[in-house]
């Protein structure tokens, strides 16, 4: 199963030498500490996040050697794949009985001006991390989680049950994003000694009131995400209609990547080349002989 967590850098700066040497087990050609620009991020840890799930804390180790060497890219820039960092050192930590994966990673100064100058100036970047896991293990039994009966988020005697990812099996680039609007309305700053906390923790303990306004939230994401869902269909479909012979997933991946916005002018520009083609019929093409698969099905992915 494949995981996405969101976490968050913090500015290094020059390398040490120590440092330096690993950047330089990673670059093609020898760099000088004044080339490299270093930060460190807090990857992962083993502690359950708001979708009730963790990392198991003896998958860490392998976890942490995963992500060695994988590449950061900014999400702008997709269509370049512009890879600007990457991890040259991983470390697990134990600290007040938290374990978690510290990563320390480089960035080239040189044509990275503005995503260096981000960093240093404090402007926090987001970043999310992706891996793969084999399995989930159920906290409250022990067993494959989904093969017994507890579901995640639920209390069983007082006790919250949390899927338990185990077994690592790879680790991807990880990508700096800008914070999507959804992610804003999910975490909330409370005063919970100065940490955040998260709007489900809000709404357990506040009143009626913070509960209905999560459920507001929630279903509207739920139809966000449907909607974007379509559109990205729909998108798939026009364009095989209109003969583009980019693939497919090719064209999932590229929707997956686009914003609400852009997702909705693409759909809109092709909406309006399929009406010039075709005339405004809303079944493309209209005119297939009986017994001819629908595109809808040949292409959904
Ligand atoms: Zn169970």
């Amino acid at each position: 199963m494949n995981i996405r967590k969101e976490t968050e850098l913090t500015p290094f700066g020059t390398p040490s030498p120590e440092q330096l040497e690993k950047i330089n087990a990673y670059a093609p050609s020898a760099l000088s500490a004044e080339e490299v620009f270093v930060f460190s991020l807090r990857l992962c840890d083993d502690q359950p996040d708001r979708d009730d799930e963790r990392f198991d804390t003896d998958a860490l180790p392998r976890l942490a050697e995963l992500f060695l060497g994988k590449t950061g890219i900014t999400d702008h820039n997709w269509s370049a794949e512009k890879q600007v960092a990457r991890i040259f050192d991983t470390e697990v930590c134990r600290e007040n009985g938290v374990s978690s994966i510290k990563a320390w990673a480089y960035a080239l100064r040189a044509g990275n001006d503005a995503f260096v100058r981000d960093i240093e100036g404090g402007i926090k970047k987001e970043v999310s991390v992706g891996c793969a896991m084999a399995w989930a293990r159920c906290s409250i039994c022990g067993e494959r989680y989904g093969s017994c009966a507890h579901e995640k988020g639920q209390l069983y005697d007082g006790k919250r049950c949390v899927a338990i990812l185990c077994e690592p099996v790879d680790a991807y680039e990880f990508s700096f994003v800008a914070v999507p609007a959804q992610r804003q309305a999910g975490v909330l700053k409370g005063w919970k000694g100065g940490e955040s906390m998260h709007l489900k923790e809000l709404a357990a303990k506040g009143g009626e009131e913070a509960r209905r306004e999560l459920a507001a939230l929630e279903l509207a994401a739920a139809l966000g995400r449907d909607y974007a869902a379509q559109l990205k269909k729909e998108l798939i479909r026009l364009s095989a209609a209109l003969g583009f012979s980019v693939r497919p997933p090719v064209l999932g991946a590229i929707a997956d990547r686009l914003t609400p916005d852009e997702l909705r002018a693409v759909h809109q520009a092709l909406t309006e080349k399929a009406a010039e083609a075709y005339g405004p019929v809303t079944q493309l093409p209209g005119d297939l002989p009986d017994g001819e698969p629908k595109l809808e099905t040949d292409y959904l992915i």
